[in-house]
């Protein structure tokens, strides 16, 4: 890299977490010229190995969550070329259970009654970003500069934006056709180009960390819902281990942190039971604040939000990934179909065709997820009634279980080249 030089790409990402990463792949086989800034730098090689994570690796970890990804985003990642990294880290889901501590009311989702082979995988966060981030390394049309970070991005009269990167070797400055936002919640190119968004505060934080168990978890993933909030134990590789993410009110948080590794698991066997038998330990716990956002605009002309960046989301429901995935396959399909039709990537029209396919799922997915959170998290008596009701309804009801079911694994309304296992540049 060299300092004050001037280059111009067709798109230019901001942000290398799983979602700049999968966009990087999604366009790797199109004619574009496209660059990619990552604040932080590569991963080390401890992150990515081809055998299932043992204990140094949970050690060693500094983002302990086990990510839910859905079937429609494993047909991407198959389709970008990139599962087979990715399989012998994720443990595929063949029932989803939900239940409600000292309460009737369970529901069952499996992938048989879906007709597909699992109904999600589950993926350390750290080994899936790891993975496609050293993946995006060989593709061909794509400079990353790493680790730098964007400092000022204006627009130009030809409508191009320049963008300044602090980078360890000085200022870079770049100009692109297209300005991708995947800088998470807390958006730099959000700031600078002035866009609002709206923020939820939960007053809640998930507590997240890997829990060994003495029953095999048989590629089960629970959501049980108790008065402590709700605990969900995500099934990993190795047969014993599972992810738990347990929302609690952030008024608590300290007390649970304080916990030692024995009371800790006491806790958590007491709400949840002993559907996976005795907790055996516990990794460090790590917290997130649970906030939801929503960006007031995702797309102008040169410029487009994804992932976080759009919508950060309660993981309660395991949502947020999935969807920015969708959108990287959506907004990477408008792009190749622009491409073949000889279409510039600056027609707002191209953008337009992106947005007008997406927002009514986006929509949809962010008040499932709020509706759930707050649904699940309340303590007032007509609600949790209403729950339990709705829970021992939604078990028998396969009409409204199916389309609900079909929306989580990704694959309602139309669904794009990627997220059916094709390439986005593939027609047929
Ligand atoms: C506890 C928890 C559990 C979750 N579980 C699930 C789940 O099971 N399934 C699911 O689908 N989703 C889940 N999610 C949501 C999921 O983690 C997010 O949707 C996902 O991480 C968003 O990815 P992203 O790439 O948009 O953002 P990020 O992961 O935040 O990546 C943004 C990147 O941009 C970089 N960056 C920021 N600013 C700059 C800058 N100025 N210059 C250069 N680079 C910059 C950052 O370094 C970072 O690498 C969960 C979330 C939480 C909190």
């Amino acid at each position: 890299m060299q300092t004050h030089e001037t280059n111009h790409y067709d798109i230019l990402i901001i942000g290398g977490g799983a979602i700049g990463n999968s966009l990087a792949l999604a366009l790797g086989s199109l004619p574009l010229r496209v660059a990619l800034v990552e604040a932080t730098p590569k991963p080390a090689t401890h992150q990515r190995s081809n055998s299932p994570p043992q204990v140094e690796f949970w050690e060693k970890s500094k983002d302990l969550r086990a990510i839910a990804l859905a079937h429609s985003a494993q047909q991407m990642f198959s389709a970008m070329n990139v599962w087979d990294e990715i399989a012998p880290h994720a443990e595929p889901v063949s029932m989803v259970h939900v239940s409600n501590r000292g309460r009737f009311g369970i529901t069952r989702l499996t992938a048989k009654e879906q007709a597909v082979p699992a109904l999600g995988y589950v993926v350390p966060a750290e080994q899936l970003n790891a993975t496609l981030s050293l993946r995006a390394e060989t593709l061909s049309n794509l400079t990353i500069f790493r680790p730098a970070t964007l400092q000022t991005l204006t627009q130009q009269a030809d409508g191009n934006h320049e963008a300044t990167l602090q980078t360890a070797d000085g200022q870079q400055t770049l100009t692109s056709t297209l300005i991708v936002a995947a800088d998470g919640g807390r958006s730099k190119v959000r700031e600078l180009l002035s866009i609002d968004a709206k923020a939820h505060h939960y007053d809640e934080s998930a507590l997240v960390a890997t829990v060994d168990c003495a029953l095999p978890h048989q590629g089960v993933a629970y959501e049980r819902f108790t008065d402590t909030g709700p605990v969900a134990l995500l099934p990993l590789r190795g047969g014993q281990r599972a992810g738990l993410v347990w929302t609690v009110p952030s008024g608590q948080l300290e007390h649970y942190q304080q916990l030692s590794d024995a009371d800790f698991l006491a806790a958590l066997q007491q709400s949840f039971g002993y559907r996976l038998g005795r907790f055996q330990s516990v990794t460090p716990r790590m917290t997130y604040p649970l906030i939801q956002v929503k960006a007031k605009q995702q797309i102008r002309p040169g410029v487009v939000l994804l992932g976080n960046a759009m919508h950060t989301l309660h993981p309660i429901a395991g949502q947020g990934l999935n969807l920015g995935l969708r959108d990287v396959a959506v907004l990477a399909e408008v792009l190749s179909d622009a491409c073949r039709q000889s279409q510039s990537i600056d027609d707002f029209a191209v953008l337009e065709r992106f947005y007008a396919w997406r927002k009514q799922e986006q929509a949809a997915i962010r008040w499932f997820t709020h509706g759930l959170a707050y649904l699940f998290t309340s303590t007032l008596p007509p609600v949790v009634i209403g729950r339990n009701l709705g829970m021992l309804a939604f078990d028998h009801l396969a009409p409204i279980k199916q389309p609900l079911t079909r929306y989580t694994l990704g694959l309602a309304g139309r669904v794009p080249r990627l997220a059916r296992g094709l390439a986005p540049n593939k027609y047929s």
